[in-house]
């Protein structure tokens, strides 16, 4: 089974990733966990470049290097450990790219799907939760951690077409689960929970 976690930045991916391996791991699953953009060697190559300050990106050719650094992902972690039977849960995936580029740089969704296709390889999360937090509220969270890099220190204009993308690709993508970020660790974990068991 293939879970992704998106969402904007500082909205809690990471923290409820860690709890669900757990929770699996004690179930008897076999769990990998992964993130993007990076993953494996040289998508981590395509991370560091993508997330450099001194580069100023254009928009095709920034959504090239994430969908580069998918097919390099895809391939080498993702797809074998699928095929292995095991669980894989990734910190972002094709729903960033959509949500990121093409609402966010303005690319589109259907030029963002295409330039991707080849490098998702027929491979699509069987679920995404959608980690659902304010602009502000998101970019308070996430000044107070660390100094920002190229894409976080992005105009909260920017970050806002992000996130109402993310909804929009919500209201019609199956595979999305909405979370309320602003609910307690607690309780983000429990419905993530639930919702696996569930469905699967
Ligand atoms: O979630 P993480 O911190 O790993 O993401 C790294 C950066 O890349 C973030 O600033 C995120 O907003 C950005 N990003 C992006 N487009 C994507 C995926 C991530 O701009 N498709």
């Amino acid at each position: 089974m293939f879970i992704t976690f998106e969402g904007p930045d500082g909205s809690g991916k990471s923290t409820q990733m860690e709890l669900l391996k757990g929770f699996l791991k004690e179930k008897g699953y076999d769990v990998v966990i992964s993130r993007e953009p990076g993953g494996c060697p040289l998508s981590e190559e395509v991370r560091r470049l993508l997330l450099d300050p001194a580069y100023e990106v254009n928009p095709v050719a920034e959504a090239l290097l994430y969908a580069a650094a998918r097919a390099q992902h895809v391939a080498e972690v993702i797809r074998p450990a699928l095929s292995a039977g095991k669980m894989v849960l990734c910190d972002r995936f094709i729903h960033s790219s959509l949500a990121y580029q093409g609402y966010g740089r303005g690319l589109g969704e259907e030029l963002v799907m295409a330039i991707n296709r080849p490098a998702l390889q027929g491979v699509w999360p069987d679920a995404t939760f959608f980690f659902d937090l304010s602009v502000s509220d998101a970019l308070l969270r996430k000044s107070a951690q660390k100094e920002l890099d190229r894409l976080e220190s992005a105009g909260e204009d920017f970050h806002g077409r992000v996130i109402e993308g993310f909804r929009s690709l919500c209201a019609k993508m199956p595979e999305m689960v909405r979370l309320d970020a602003s609910e307690t660790v607690e309780k983000i974990q429990q419905k993530i929970r639930t919702t696996i068991e569930l469905n699967f």
